[in-house]
């Protein structure tokens, strides 16, 4: 049986719709509906927290749901979960992914999750049951909460054997949707890739070898507003499984990009480029971040086309911000790494609506709109670009023959007025036999950290959104920002 993405989705949706009564429901947009918490729908659970949090409109369709199915559209750049410095170096993290995913409100249970989801994996999909590990969770002392005992017996009872049953503690095995409301233990399938003897010792421990590929949330309890947890009267079952991960393994692949999803963009790239084709290599091996660039562009083609196609426009505050400069990430990747012609972006997106528009068929609809969004923002940031070469000419020309330093002050002024990100300032350089003055650098960074952290709390999810908001007004007070999670996001 052959497994195309394509059928790979649908049988996770047929098999709880025909098997155990679930009703399908479509993704939502990737914009969130009156949730402030998020830049962008993250889970699958986002536009169920109504219900769970006990908040439904009782007239809305929403309240009668027990059991749901569906695949959504995620995206994890900015915010809580983000994912962007992880795409490319890896193979299984994007910014844009599906999370195939089946909810229970108030329905069925642990016993039920656990056993639909093995059903699914070795009996539908096939894989094999000593590939797959799972975890659950081991307690919490300083938390007053229990090992979930009865996850691990659950497992072992469907037949995992003992040594794939895994404990591991608050960070991976418990979920907290944030401050308070609903949460509880998860457990989680991880997927073995090679079959290694000491895979178990791999897992949650960002290995490539083995891949977490589906969690299991179990929510049982509420975080009260003064830290305590209750019983909730009503428990809920939320999932969520990376499609594109799913697909590697029934693909029999080692990388998402070596998939069905990917490999049409990829090979697209390649047409429009002057590199050699995709080779799959990382690290060290992908000398001149060739392989890293086909990679970063394939994602992040995904990612403007259905932010786009969902009304998020690259734009200056927000999640609008982050799409901006996953943009310009692209555009970078695209013309200074695989040397493609402008418009080379634009030209992907029927690929992009050819792989995702059956699922998605707004993708579809919205092609036209979403190509001329990234041209005219291509041109926009490659006008810039141009200019800001022309201000190193500039400079240098101006500069002793002899000297190596280049005057921090202008590094400073391409990246305050012309938006430049400063390790492309430094790579422009060093074409030249040039570096900035490190030292008047230093300073202007250690003025710019301070400033930043001032303007921070350790809360990651807001620390990240003050992040992106106090940016325009860090540097107007003419403080260039170094942080490296920020350096292509400039205005
Ligand atoms: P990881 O530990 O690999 O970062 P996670 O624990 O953050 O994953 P969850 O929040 O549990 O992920 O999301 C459920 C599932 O969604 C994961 O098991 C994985 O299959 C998939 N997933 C999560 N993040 C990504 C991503 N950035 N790209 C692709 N798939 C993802
Ligand atoms: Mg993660
Ligand atoms: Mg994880
Ligand atoms: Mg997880």
């Amino acid at each position: 049986e052959e497994f195309t993405s394509k059928r790979v989705r649908r049988k996770f949706i047929d098999f709880f719709k025909e098997g155990y009564e679930h009703r399908v429901v479509p993704s939502s947009s990737v914009r969130p509906r009156g949730d402030p918490s998020l830049l962008f729908v993250n889970a699958g659970m986002n536009q169920f927290k109504p219900i769970l949090l006990g908040c439904a409109d009782p007239r809305s369709e929403m309240a009668s749901y027990s059991r749901v199915v569906n695949s959504q559209k995620c995206v994890r750049a900015g915010g809580k979960h983000n994912d962007l410095e992880d795409v490319g170096k890896d193979m299984y993290h994007h910014t844009f992914f599906e999370m195939l995913g089946n909810w229970s409100f108030g329905d069925y249970f642990k016993v039920e999750a656990c056993a639909m989801a093995w059903r699914l994996l070795t009996e539908e999909y096939g894989i094999p049951a000593e590939r797959l590990y799972v975890s659950y969770f081991s307690g919490d002392v300083a938390n007053g909460l229990p090992a979930d005992e009865e996850t691990r017996r659950i497992w072992l009872s469907i037949g995992v054997q003992p040594d794939h049953v895994l404990p591991f503690g608050m960070k991976d095995n418990f979920w907290e949707m944030g401050e308070t409301g609903p949460c509880g233990p998860c457990t989680e399938i991880h997927y073995d890739h090679v079959g290694n003897r000491n895979a178990a010792s791999l897992v949650n421990a960002d290995s490539p070898d083995v891949v977490e590929i589906w969690n299991l949330v179990f929510m049982q309890y509420n975080r009260e507003g003064n830290g305590s947890l209750r019983a909730l009267p009503q428990c809920s079952v939320d999932t969520g499984m990376g499609l594109e991960r799913l697909v590697t393994v029934l693909q029999g692949k080692r990388s998402n990009y070596d998939t069905d999803l990917f490999t049409p963009l990829l090979s697209a790239i390649h047409q429009c480029s002057k590199a050699p084709a995709y080779q799959g290599r990382t690290g060290e091996a992908d000398a001149g971040q060739v392989d890293m660039a086909y990679r970063v562009v394939a994602d992040h083609i995904r990612t403007i086309c259905v932010c786009i196609a969902d009304g998020v426009y690259p734009g200056m505050t927000g999640a609008e911000l982050v799409l901006r400069r996953i943009l310009r990430r692209a555009v970078r990747f695209s013309t200074e790494v695989l040397q493609a012609p402008e418009g080379t972006l634009a030209s992907l997106v029927p690929t992009v609506a050819h792989t995702l528009g059956d699922a998605y068929p707004e993708l579809n609809t919205e092609s036209e709109r979403i190509m001329d969004l990234i041209n005219q923002n291509e041109a926009q940031f490659l006008s810039s670009l141009k200019q800001g070469r022309r201000m190193i000419d500039r400079t240098l020309s101006n500069m002793d023959e002899d000297s190596a330093v280049f005057p921090a002050s202008v590094a400073w002024s391409l990246h305050r007025n012309l938006g430049f990100p400063l390790d492309l300032i430094g790579l422009m350089l060093e074409e030249r036999g040039k570096m900035v003055d490190k030292k008047e650098m230093e300073v202007l960074e250690d003025e710019y950290e301070k400033l930043r952290f001032q303007s921070e709390e350790d809360d990651g999810d807001r620390a990240d959104q003050l992040d992106i908001h106090s940016l325009a007004e860090l540097q107007s007070r003419g403080v260039p920002h170094t942080d490296g999670s920020l350096k292509y996001c400039y205005s």
